[in-house]
């Protein structure tokens, strides 16, 4: 799933391509995926794009006054195309969600791979008449992310690390990859409660989200978004790494399974050596 260091890259990646072009053709491809009717999808065209943001993990395309907003979900993307061809959409498993084809012939189209679709597309005249971004918390990389903001933060939360830290009404962009990522960077529990923590440890997991946030976003400054999913892997330690050794102390890397996801830690680093229930499992051997 893209997280913020993604959408941060896509964000630029769009910004320098769409400024100043006018908006020459949209078309809708999936139609569950488009969330609002008002403004409609047609009110796009011919209006001049003023720049491409990001919030959390929305990407917002600015056309004049109105807003075409993206929510990549877990398997979203987006392709540019030099060249943008508008073709009849194919029915049945096409991945292809949304083109947009600007006044030069490029564009991009919005896809979604899988059968879970969640991809969420917006039109709106302003940015908080999207109800996830308007219930965004704090930017990591916004101003007044710092320790203390962190620790009030945890401090309201009776829930677990783990499920504070994807909490997009806490931290805006941070999902499950980066969260185990910072996790295994500040040494702690993914099911630590997440208001149990002293203030050092708070400093800890502030400077492991801010190191491992900016280091995924300067890896993929610059590159072709082909490359991105690749380099995200490429950097993470042990989120998708179940098995595998962690480059820190060589213990081996975890999982616990939920449902639909899963999250990886390492128990020499993180749990005090203490293997943590596959939740999976243990429902399996009740
Ligand atoms: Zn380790």
């Amino acid at each position: 799933m893209p997280e913020l260091p993604e959408v941060e890259a896509l964000t630029h990646f769009l910004d320098e391509r769409v400024r100043g072009r006018r908006v020459d053709t949209v078309q809708l491809l999936s139609f569950a995926a488009l969330k609002t009717f008002d403004p409609p999808l047609d009110a796009l065209k011919g209006r001049e794009l003023r720049g491409c943001t990001r919030r959390g993990k929305f990407l917002a395309l600015q056309a004049e006054t109105l807003y075409l907003v993206a929510h990549l979900a877990r398997a979203g993307w987006v392709r540019w195309r030099p060249e943008l061809e508008i073709k009849p959409g194919k029915l049945g498993r096409s991945p292809l969600a949304l083109r947009v084809r600007l006044d030069d012939g490029s564009g991009m189209e919005l896809t979604e791979q899988g059968t879970e679709k969640r991809l969420s597309i917006y039109v709106v005249r302003s940015l908080d008449d999207v109800p996830g971004i308007a219930e965004l918390g704090v930017d990591p990389f916004g101003d007044g992310f710092d320790a203390a903001t962190l620790g009030r933060l945890l401090a309201g939360e009776s829930g677990q690390l783990k499920h504070a830290l994807t909490d997009q009404r806490l931290l805006a962009g941070v999902g499950n990859a980066y969260s185990d990522e910072a996790l295994h960077a500040a040494r702690l529990s993914p099911f630590r409660k997440a208001s149990s923590l002293d203030a050092e440890e708070v400093e800890r997991l502030h400077a492991a989200l801010l190191e491992v946030l900016g280091d995924a976003v300067q890896r993929s400054q610059g590159l072709p978004l082909t490359d991105l999913k690749a380099e995200k892997k490429t950097g993470l330690r042990v989120h998708g790494r179940t098995g595998q050794a962690c480059p820190v102390c060589g213990d081996t890397v975890r999982e616990v399974a939920f449902a639909t996801r899963s999250l990886q830690y390492c128990p020499t680093c993180q749990t005090g050596g203490r293997v943590l229930a596959d939740r999976r499992l243990s429902r399996l051997l009740k």
